[in-house]
């Protein structure tokens, strides 16, 4: 195999401006360049031919697996056929067609129409649109806030940055603060008041919600977002009872739910959504990264009956809707979330995901839940992580210059896993593809073992 390396690292570091990297540490080449090259299934591999089980997935996205010939085949027969047209005032083809029928076919119930975007990001963007709209057909100016969690992710854009309730990105940006809002995140093994049952802590999420609601005016309050399990935030699944107490607060003052499905969509949590496995009744849904298993990039949102109604007055009243963005439903991407979503039903990938998922967690957690610094592992699904603690009693966390999280998973990938340590406190998260294996699954386990010994 080409070692392209050395050449590759140093124009790497001379001209490639990376997301969420420490812009000093990689210009000076402190930061190891690794040019990624090829993978099958759950393995991929860089120029060097070091091979690792990717155990997130690349960024929880990889869901199907790498190397689909299936995906591949259809993104080149579309490139080929049309590689572009847009979707204003009523055009379509095909394959972004078949995708909005096939979306609708396994959204929860209720669900009416799917508005494409490219990211996550701009999914949500697009929510944040469509609540302010939403309410101003509905002759109600005044209702335009929007309630997310600290903890919670949304995007890196201005608004969904707001959104995003982690410091991280934050600092030094100047996101606006208004209209956004933020309240308890559903974080039960850092609750303040350890006596407290799951339940009696999903009560006080509620309360917290309604107290905040009720502080800024429920006539203010549009809507409330949130991922059905937080992901970046630590793959923190909520306690029991939570959703059902949160649904009563949000129906009781009239606010909309949007549920963030960007990673827990199409089959992550062992159903084809999140809001199915935690009975959430959701009026907008976002989805993107499981949606092409990132073939190709492609985001939408799901709206609701309920939404869609009231959006149809708002173009009897106004027109056509100023909302557009040049590749919403681009044709090679749509193809590519078609031959996605048969390929998931081909392999099972939903089933699999619950039960290798459940089997994985359950050896994670009988593996390194003893450990002195483990303080717990804990998912859902196709997600894990193990959070590390200084004391295991008091749960104190470990000053963060020690960097357990980033040393955990840099011992994980020199034993050949790629895990990822989440962007706020020692917390080393999994999402594997939903095809992982059992045997694959113990190959993660016992790495993160030799791992976690190594730095701890
Ligand atoms: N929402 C959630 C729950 C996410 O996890 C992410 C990304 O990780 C996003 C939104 C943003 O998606 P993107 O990075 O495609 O903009």
């Amino acid at each position: 195999m080409l070692d392209l390396t050395n050449e590759r690292t140093a124009w790497d570091r001379d001209h490639f401006f990376h997301p969420s990297t420490h812009m000093g540490t990689h210009a000076r080449g402190e930061t190891p360049t690794r040019v990624m090259a090829g993978g099958e299934g759950v393995r991929i591999r860089d120029v060097t031919g070091k091979e690792s089980i990717d155990a997130f997935a690349g960024l929880y996205c990889v869901n199907v697996g790498y190397g689909r010939h299936k995906i591949a085949d259809a993104i080149a027969a579309q490139a080929k056929d049309l590689a572009y047209y847009h979707a204003y005032v009523g055009h379509g083809t095909d394959a972004s067609i078949r995708l909005a029928k096939m979306i609708i076919d396994r959204a929860p119930q209720g669900m009416s129409r799917v508005y494409f975007g490219l990211s996550g990001s701009d999914a949500n963007e697009t929510n944040i649109k469509l609540i302010w709209y939403y309410n101003n057909i509905l002759g109600r100016p005044e209702k335009k806030k929007i309630i997310s969690r600290w903890r919670g992710y949304h995007g890196s854009g201005v608004m969904t940055g707001s959104l995003t309730g982690l410091h991280f990105f934050h600092n030094a940006f100047d996101l606006p603060r208004a209209p956004i809002l933020h309240t308890e995140a559903p974080y039960y093994f850092r609750r303040e008041d350890r006596s407290m049952s799951e339940d009696q802590f999903s009560q006080l999420c509620a309360d917290r919600l309604e107290e905040l609601i009720l502080a800024e005016g429920q006539d203010t309050v549009a809507a409330f977002i949130g991922e059905p399990i937080l992901g970046t935030g630590g793959i923190v699944p909520p306690p029991s009872g939570y959703w059902q107490k949160i649904q009563a607060v949000l129906k009781k003052y009239d606010v909309l739910l949007v549920a963030d499905e960007v990673v827990t969509g199409f089959g992550r949590l062992g159903t084809m959504f999140g809001c199915d496995h935690y009975a959430i009744k959701p009026d907008l849904i976002t989805i993107a990264k499981g949606l092409t298993s990132a073939y190709a990039p492609l985001s939408g949102v799901i709206v609701s009956d309920r939404v869609w109604q009231i959006l149809i007055q708002g173009s009897d009243q106004l027109g056509a809707i100023g909302h557009g963005w040049t590749y919403s439903a681009h044709p090679i991407c749509a193809a590519a979330g078609v031959a996605n979503l048969e390929l998931i039903d081909e392999m099972q990938l939903v089933n699999n995901a619950g039960s290798v998922g459940a089997y994985f967690r359950e050896s994670l957690a009988s593996a390194v839940g003893g450990h002195k610094h483990v303080g717990d592992v804990r998912g859902d699904g196709m997600l894990a992580a193990v959070e590390f603690v200084e004391d295991k009693d008091d749960r104190t966390f470990f000053d963060p210059s020690n960097k357990i999280g980033p040393q955990v998973a840099a011992a994980l990938l020199e034993r050949g896993v790629i895990g990822r340590a989440m962007p706020q406190g020692d917390i080393l998260g999994f999402a594997p593809p939903l095809c992982l294996s059992r045997e694959e699954a113990d190959i993660v386990v016992a790495a993160t073992v030799e791992a976690v010994k190594a730095v701890l």
